[in-house]
């Protein structure tokens, strides 16, 4: 039997970094056994799911790579799969129910299910065997007097129509396990194999809403400069340790690995730090193309602007192992994009404590006007020649020349700011260090 899981979101909101990891979990269990991942909105609740939402989860979920083979956007042969548009599914499935007597209708028009009252146990694969004891609970409500359906009933009606095999999802869900398990049996349908996966929680312990930080997909990784697949990567790693000798896994290699009994049963911790030290490796790793890609949304978010896209990607990518997030790098790069940088204080203490800085700077422009031909080794040449005629160290002229072509103390390599500013942007930048700060 094929494997065919499912990701449930209830559009409440933004896409959670905990129901990111759910879906992550069923996706990589369908890509893993070569199943089925299906995508089903339960927007039951009128008053709380908006349009919105969905649009909102669908657009995180493709953002992580997480496709589905059925679901909103591309079909499939159990639709519709939202549960706003499938009343009429599960008024034939209350049918069944009133022609077997395991329901009955109140005064006020609400009908009720009739538990079994017998203990159910769940095989979690997880959480192991989970016990649950004769309840004496009243009995649970499925129809509003509305005409409305409650979540158990359609949860459960939905995995049956939809043929769902596994139903991996959040630990919050399995205290009510019972009432599902109980459904299936009355509609003679084996349950599917439950793994419910452990919270995530803030590094205090609390559990994590949708206002802490690190939370919300959109706002927390696609707006603040990750890459989806260090994300898709960190996730992983929130409940779950692949058997492998590290943690930094390509996706095909996460779904080879994937195993629903190696999940953690305690609750895993966001951490901060190690979502960035992932994105960090990930940003790294890509090419300099693939890099200003992913950069150049967040280079015009800073009004920067150029002309030449290879030259920019050279200085995105001079800066890359400096940089967590992609948002960093307008602060790292600015200066390649405009010529109206400013001088950090720091700076211009620096440039301004010696006297004999404007001479040296002098001595440096004379040179590299000179230069044969303009590359790092040009500029290097140029300025080991300035600094043989000085009699000092050329590595002496080095933070001197960053000052100028910068305005900051730290960045790329001297001589690659040089090379790929170009000539003229080099002696203007040195001549209005003179002309501006050491006057
Ligand atoms: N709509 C439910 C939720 O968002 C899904 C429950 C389930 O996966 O069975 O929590």
């Amino acid at each position: 039997m094929s494997v065919r899981v499912r990701f449930a979101p209830s559009p409440t909101g933004d896409l959670h970094v905990g129901g990111a990891r759910t879906a992550l979990f069923n996706w990589l269990m369908a890509r893993k056994l070569g199943g089925t991942f299906i995508l089903r909105v339960e927007d039951t609740d009128g008053a709380r799911n908006t349009a919105e939402a969905s649009a909102g989860i669908i657009k995180g979920l493709r953002w992580l790579g997480l496709d589905w083979d059925e679901g909103p956007e591309v079909g499939g042969g159990c639709g519709p799969y939202f549960q706003s548009q499938r009343k009429a599914i599960y008024d034939a499935y209350l049918s069944k129910l009133k022609a077997s007597g395991r329901v009955y209708t109140e005064e006020n028009g609400a009908v009720r299910f009739k538990f079994s009252r017998t203990a159910i146990t769940v095989h979690d694969l997880v959480c192991g065997d989970v016990v649950f004891a004769a309840t004496e609970e009243p009995d649970m409500t499925v129809r509003r007097p509305d005409g409305s359906y409650i979540f158990h009933f359609v949860n459960v009606v939905d995995d049956i129509e939809m043929g769902m095999t596994h139903v991996i999802r959040g630990e919050d869900h399995l205290s009510n396990t019972w009432k599902h398990v109980d459904l299936f049996h009355a509609f003679g349908v084996t349950p599917p194999t439950y793994a419910h996966i452990p919270l995530i929680l803030n590094p205090d312990g609390s559990k994590m809403s949708k206002r802490d930080e690190g939370s919300a997909i959109e706002h927390s990784y696609m707006n603040a400069g990750y890459l989806a697949d260090a994300v898709f990567n960190y996730l992983c790693m929130l409940g779950w340790t692949p058997k492998a000798e590290n943690e930094k896994l390509s996706r095909s290699e996460l779904v080879a690995l994937f195993d629903p009994l190696a999940i953690h049963k305690s609750n895993a911790k966001f951490d901060l730090k190690k979502s960035l030290w992932f994105n960090a490796q990930y940003l790294r790793e890509l090419s300099a193309d693939e890099l200003f890609k992913h950069a150049m949304p967040f280079l015009k978010a800073k009004s920067l602007s150029w002309s030449d896209e290879a030259i920019a990607a050279a200085a995105v990518y001079s800066v890359r192992e400096k940089v967590s997030l992609l948002s960093e790098l307008p602060d790292w790069v600015h200066y390649f994009f405009r010529e109206d940088y400013s001088f950090e204080a720091d700076v211009i203490t620096k440039l301004k404590g010696k006297p004999e800085n404007a001479t040296l700077l002098g001595v440096v422009a004379t040179h590299l006007s000179a230069a044969n031909e303009w590359s790092e080794q040009g500029v290097l040449d140029g300025v080991e020649a300035a600094a043989k005629e000085l009699n000092i160290k050329p590595g002496a002229m080095m933070p001197l020349l960053r000052f100028a072509l910068s305005g900051q103390s730290r960045g790329p390599g001297v001589t690659t700011i040089a090379h790929l500013i170009g000539r003229d942007a080099t002696l203007g930048r040195i001549a209005r260090t003179l002309r501006e700060v050491l006057t």
